[in-house]
């Protein structure tokens, strides 16, 4: 296979496998380092399907509905507006490329001028069209044509390692931005904590799976920007909590639930227990979260990278 970022057709197998027990080579190519699958399903089929869904959700092995999924995710937002927050402006257009049910743009409400949506899902796009009220388009981001653009923002979260042909699917994002709009991503990073730190490997077992066609670092994503038109800056953020990275740790398992593995760790709630001892446990636990994830954030490596920059060409 050719290398969608170098050109090289050297590689090596680094795992055999994937998610729920899958057959298929992972590929590390030899000159620039991006990780890759060895076969890989094209986007427009899978994802308007009901096959990827049917696997692949907030909850582990269990398909959810539509509502689940908005319901699952729409809480968790607020690090990523945080995180946006001195770019934001009110008479702003946003496009949000992969905006599954919409539960980011949904939390843009009230904050930007005009919010639109890319959903290849049409079981998303339907719920969106039906429960909120920005539109959404539903062709791919290189084909689409997007009347409410050129756009001051567009972001994509949890996509790029979706995408076989990155190189056209950021040109597609460049085509749909003014001249120096923002650009900004996040997706899995492959030096996660419990891939390089902790070795968990019941957590690499998990890790690659078939929706997932490229697995990026701080270094092959700059590359694949700079390629493509954009210059700014890659981070690594820790968006799963300690305790979620303690339970992978000790047992090699995902939590049950999304909502264990986010936001602030409560671990004492039995109310019949002297709130003085719940809550002292309780700030421990929720300072234990804070100090963890800075600490791997500060070594580069968080479960997700970040990318905000602006388009060059
Ligand atoms: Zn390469």
């Amino acid at each position: 296979m050719t290398c969608v970022i170098c050109g090289s057709t050297k590689q090596s197998v680094i795992r055999d496998t994937l998610r729920y027990g899958v057959k298929r080579d992972v590929l590390r190519c030899s000159k620039c380092g991006l990780v890759f699958l060895a076969s890989q399903k094209g986007t427009d089929t899978y994802y308007a399907g009901k096959e990827y869904r049917k696997r692949h959700g907030p909850t582990p092995g269990k398909a959810s509905s539509m509502r689940e999924i908005f319901d699952a995710y729409f809480p968790h937002q607020g690090p990523i507006v945080k995180a946006l927050k001195n770019h934001l402006r009110p008479g702003m257009s946003v496009l949000d490329v992969g905006c599954s049910t919409g539960h980011f743009l949904a939390a843009l409400k009230g904050k930007v001028k005009t919010r639109v949506g890319l959903e290849l899902g049409q079981d998303e796009a339907a719920f969106i069209r039906k429960n909120l009220d920005f539109k959404v388009y539903t062709e791919p981001i290189e084909s689409a044509r997007i009347d409410e653009g050129p756009f001051d923002l567009v972001t994509a979260f949890q996509v790029l390692e979706h995408i076989p042909e990155p190189v056209s699917f950021l040109r597609g994002i460049a085509k749909n931005l003014k001249p120096n709009g923002l650009l900004y991503l996040e997706l899995p990073n492959i030096d996660d904590a419990l891939l390089s730190v902790f070795k968990v490997k019941g957590y690499a077992d998990f890790y690659y799976r078939e929706p997932h066609v490229s697995y990026y670092s701080k270094n092959t994503l700059m590359a694949l920007l700079r390629k493509t038109g954009f210059n700014g800056e890659v981070k690594t953020v820790q968006r799963y909590n300690f305790t979620n990275q303690m339970r992978w740790i000790l047992t090699g398992k995902p939590q049950t639930t999304f909502a264990q593995g986010n936001g602030t760790p409560v671990l004492v709630t039995d109310e019949s227990v002297p709130s003085r001892i719940r809550a002292s446990l309780n700030v421990f636990f929720k300072d234990a979260d804070i100090r963890y994830r800075k600490l791997i954030e500060q070594n580069g490596a968080g479960d997700n990278l970040t990318f905000l920059g602006r388009k060059t060409l």
